[in-house]
């Protein structure tokens, strides 16, 4: 059986960091741009892995969901299979020697190249294997598929310049690229054109922006650039590097009214023995002192963090540490990882790598900390007025409580009953107040005290796909993907 007549279905599956869902928005962008379209069903005509490597068994998966494929492919030679993100970069042309029924495998810097490469493959009947060494086009600048009409991503720079033990991004995505400011803003200002409420600034490490074009206070300017575009209500950034944190961004951060005061700070671990040989250059009293900071000039701000546990060579004595600054730090989230070795890391090959049961306990120990910690934050907010900017997914209405879901100015998810109000809408905005608080999130079960209708509600409401146009490859207009409210791990985890 070959393909059905009308334009070639397309899907994407993506793994991984908000770098990747980024990649993946503009991965779709190219493809509609080209004429495909995406695929209702489970039968597309492409199939896109967007891949990470940094996760563990990350090639394990990928092979198998290749290989569940393969009877697809072998039923239908029309379909095409298409590897990219930071696994193709790392394996190249592995991939085809291992799974030789897929298409085209394309790295992290040339990800504009995937419809030539699709359509090349298709003429040739061969496989395409193209990976770049430095970044071709920035992801940013091509046409995107957003999935969200209220929020977007918008990445300031690609690739980091740092050498952590325990990640493998530097490698794979390069050394890093700052865009240009005039260029960062016009994209911002073009999705508030769209409708969109709320934009992420996006990078490996958001406070060494500007290093590249010599401006070391650039990612404070370019805060507060963002808050003169009027029409955008929330302006988020991750991830930031507490190396690189400088006292102008908390000042930004505070003198914008847009700009939310939530911060993702990754800690990693607490411990300054650990934090050497994950080659992360701040110690424990510089990470607090920035919190200190944070709080004396945004006594409101959440703080999240990632942590990882087990790194090789952690003893109790440096977990006990870890376990001090989270309580000293009044996290309101914590991604936590359990380490384990990932192939191509300096860490991976160190000595002292920590058993798995005492990484497993000691894990289970920091959960409950992380919970006492967060629980106690969100209760100290029962009783206090909340902004909510209604979710896509977590804005459906539940029938059985009767509530929606969106996310607080400082990223707290917060589940709020809809009372006489009619018509919610996700990308609309409700105030409430807080009247019940648990470790994940917050309840909101009066009346509503308010509800805006906004331009991104009547968006989602009409259906219409958010896209955007690319803007420096002449591409005909298409849309940008949509993107969520808070990053469920931070650009520079994982890590
Ligand atoms: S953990 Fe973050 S800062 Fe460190 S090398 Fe990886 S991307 Fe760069």
């Amino acid at each position: 059986m070959t393909t059905t007549a009308g334009p070639r279905t397309y899907q994407v599956r993506t793994y991984g960091c908000q770098m990747n869902v980024h990649d993946s928005e503009r991965i779709s962008g190219l493809l509609e741009a080209a004429g495909y379209v995406r695929a209702e069903a489970d039968d597309a005509d492409v199939v896109v892995f967007n891949t990470c490597a940094v996760r563990e068994n990350a090639d394990n998966r990928l092979y198998g969901n290749l290989g569940h494929l393969r009877p697809t492919k072998m039923r239908r030679p029309d379909m095409q299979i298409a590897v990219g993100g930071c696994l193709a970069q790392k394996d190249r042309g592995e991939i085809v020697k291992k799974a030789p029924w897929v298409d085209v495998v394309f790295g992290t810097h040339n990800i504009g190249s995937l419809p030539t490469m699709l359509e090349r493959a298709r003429h040739n009947a061969e496989a395409e294997v193209e990976i770049l060494e430095s970044l071709e086009v920035f992801p940013s600048t091509l046409p995107a598929r957003r999935e969200s009409t209220y929020a977007g991503w918008v990445s300031i720079s690609v690739g980091c310049n740092n050498t952590c033990t325990f990640c493998i991004v530097p490698s794979l995505r390069g050394r890093e690229k700052d865009r240009r400011p005039g260029e960062i803003l016009a994209e911002v200002e073009a999705l508030v054109a769209e409708g969109v409420l709320e934009v992420t600034l996006l990078g490996q490490n958001v406070n060494s922006y500007g290093v590249e074009f010599g401006d070391r206070l650039a990612f404070g300017k370019l805060l507060r650039s963002c808050g003169s575009i009027s029409g955008l209500e929330r302006v988020r950034f991750t991830s930031p590097h507490p190396k690189d944190f400088t006292d102008d961004v908390i000042a930004a951060m505070a003198e914008t009214p847009n700009v939310c005061h939530s911060l993702h700070m990754p800690l990693q671990s607490g411990s300054d023995a650990v934090l050497k040989a994950m080659r992360r250059s701040y110690r424990q009293e510089r990470y607090l002192g920035i919190i200190d900071k944070v709080r004396a000039a945004m006594p409101d701000a959440a703080i999240t963090t990632d942590i990882i546990v087990g790194f090789p060579g952690e003893t109790e004595s440096d977990f006990a540490q870890t376990l001090d600054v989270v309580r000293q730090a009044r996290f309101s989230s914590a991604f936590t990882f359990q380490y384990s070795p990932r192939p191509g890391t300096p860490a991976a090959t160190m000595d002292d790598q920590v058993p798995k049961a005492v990484v497993q306990e000691r894990y289970e120990r920091l959960m409950e900390v992380v919970e006492e910690t967060t629980w106690a934050e969100n209760q100290a907010l029962v009783g206090s007025r909340v902004e909510v900017l209604v979710a896509v997914g977590e804005g459906r209405k539940d029938e059985r409580t009767g509530r929606m879901s969106g996310r607080a100015r400082d990223g707290r998810l917060v589940h709020f009953a809809t009372g006489s109000l009619d018509g919610i809408r996700p990308g609309d905005v409700v105030e409430t107040v807080v009247s019940y608080a648990a470790p994940h999130h917050l309840n909101a079960d009066g009346e509503p005290l308010s509800h805006r209708r906004t331009r991104a509600g009547d968006a989602f409401e009409a259906g219409r796909a958010p896209r955007t146009p690319g803007v420096s490859l002449g591409m005909p207009s298409v849309g940008r993907p949509p993107i969520q409210p808070l990053p469920t791990e931070s650009a520079c985890s994982v890590q």
